[in-house]
């Protein structure tokens, strides 16, 4: 996410720690690079001139904190500004008397359908009883996606009625029944699936004002595609004009190295971004938090992201047995198995490791093939153990080590190489019971132990 933005800015940042004082002249070259790092980040042009207009009168002007060094002094000024042109995080205006209606709407491949299902998700996580609305009646292919995601993740859906593969409701007449069904069964939240154009046209524009004068929804959202860069600004734009929309939802933002879209929307169209989608998976959603993203772009890392994934990812029934494992005196092959599950949970080592801080610096060090590679052929190895050797990896002498090699389709060095490795994880393990502070740490030294590439 952002990574391209983020290795430029972390160049100028660099030739910045040479310096002493800021001063205008000093700091004039790392501007002008900070500048051509956004606008090629397809950031405006208008936001970018005056990011840096603001930047500078504040590097200059005001009196940073004297214990930052001008490197820092400036990333903390760039920092803020960055929030403020990315925005503060506003929550769902769900409050609402139910059924609430949150209609998505925005280009075809935008990722309308998609997102519709991962909001679906979230809010049935927070406890909503959600109803899925397909309004595209122009392709039923469409109505049949929404189908197949509200399958998936047990969320009902409103079925219009067809003949011979032709949609027989238009969208008032499909939102009105499946407001009646809503209310009947109870469900709180209402989301429209709209249909998109390839660009935007009068038709479109007017079946949307339509649907939005007869059902007043408590959310008109924007599904932005991250990847278009400027000009998904215009049609946010556009769209906002004709629609008065409440807030935007940028997606396939995992896609995107360079965040011009994200560093403009909210400044241009002046509506706030509520959602980010960061994956193809329904559970790749993520609420938009300003200055976690600006920490993202400058290398500091997503803590409360992460942690925040980690809680919607896991269960509570592996959350405790996690938390047992990690109490427990004994540290088991079986518990370190637990936590490998919970790994690929939350998304995989190379999604981790993107949220931790200071990631950036070691990024090129880090070949997250090769660390999912061993963790697959460690999951071979622990499949292929015994229970009793699972708990006491002690007795496992040679004979039981060429079995587990046999069975796993490794070698014996392999099985070898994991016992050695699974002891310093265990060793980290008691260190952190000790101070559970250290937990990051933690992860930084476990990615460490699984990135050596030992494995053959
Ligand atoms: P629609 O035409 O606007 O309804 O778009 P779809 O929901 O069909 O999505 C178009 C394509 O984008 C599909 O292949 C989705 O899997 C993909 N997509 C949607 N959101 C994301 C995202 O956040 N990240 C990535 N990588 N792909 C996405």
């Amino acid at each position: 996410m952002f990574d391209g933005l983020s290795s430029k800015l972390e160049r100028v940042f660099k030739n910045l720690r040479g310096y002493g004082k800021l001063s205008e002249k000093n700091i004039e070259g790392s501007l002008k690079e900070i500048k051509l790092s956004l606008l090629e980040a397809d950031v405006n042009y208008l936001t970018v001139k005056e990011f840096i207009e603001n930047v500078k009168n504040k590097a200059i002007g005001e009196k940073v904190a004297d214990s930052l060094n001008p490197a820092q002094q400036i990333i903390k000024i760039i920092r803020d500004e960055m929030v403020v042109l990315l925005g503060d995080n506003e929550p769902l205006n769900i409050k609402a008397k139910p059924p609430v209606i949150i209609m998505l709407i925005g280009l075809q491949g935008s990722g309308k359908t998609t997102t519709a299902g991962k909001l679906a998700l979230y809010l049935h996580r927070m406890k909503r009883k959600v109803y899925l609305v397909p309004a595209d009646v122009y392709r039923p292919a469409a109505i049949l996606q929404l189908k197949k995601i509200g399958a998936s993740i047990n969320i009902p859906v409103y079925e219009p009625s067809e003949e011979n593969g032709k949609v027989m409701q238009n969208p008032e007449n499909i939102l009105q029944n499946a407001l009646n069904i809503a209310k009947k069964q109870a469900y709180d939240t209402v989301i429209v699936d709209t249909a998109g154009r390839l660009e935007i046209d009068e038709p479109l524009m007017n079946e949307l004002k339509s649907l939005n004068n007869k059902f007043n929804p408590q959310e008109i959202l924007f599904v932005a595609d991250s990847m278009l860069g400027q000009s998904a600004v215009t049609v946010a734009k556009a769209f906002n004009d004709a629609l008065n929309i409440s807030g935007i939802i940028l997606t396939k933002v995992d896609g995107d190295s360079r965040g011009g879209a994200a560093l403009s929307i909210k400044k241009t169209v002046n509506k706030p971004i509520k959602f980010i989608g960061v994956g193809e998976k329904l559970s790749d959603f993520e609420v938009f938090y300003g200055d976690r993203i600006a920490d993202r772009i400058l290398g500091m890392g997503d803590i409360l992201g992460l942690i925040e994934k980690a809680q919607e990812s896991i269960d509570e029934k592996s959350a405790q047995s996690i938390e047992n494992s990690l109490n427990k005196k004994n540290f088991t092959v079986k518990d370190f198995a637990e936590q490998l599950k919970m790994m690929s949970k939350i998304g995989g080592i190379t999604k981790i490791a993107g949220m931790i801080p200071g990631f950036s610096k070691i990024k090129d060090k880090f070949n997250p093939e090769l660390a999912e590679k061993e963790i697959s052929k460690i999951k071979a190895i622990i499949n292929s153990m015994t229970e009793k050797e699972r708990i006491n990896p002690g007795i496992l002498n040679g004979g039981r080590r060429k079995r587990i090699a046999t069975g796993s389709g490794t070698a014996v060095n392999d099985v070898n190489i994991f016992i050695n490795k699974f002891e310093e994880v265990k060793k980290m393990m008691k260190a952190f019971k000790k101070n559970k502070s250290g937990s990051l740490k933690n992860i930084n030294n476990i990615k460490n132990i699984f990135n050596k590439g030992d494995f053959k």
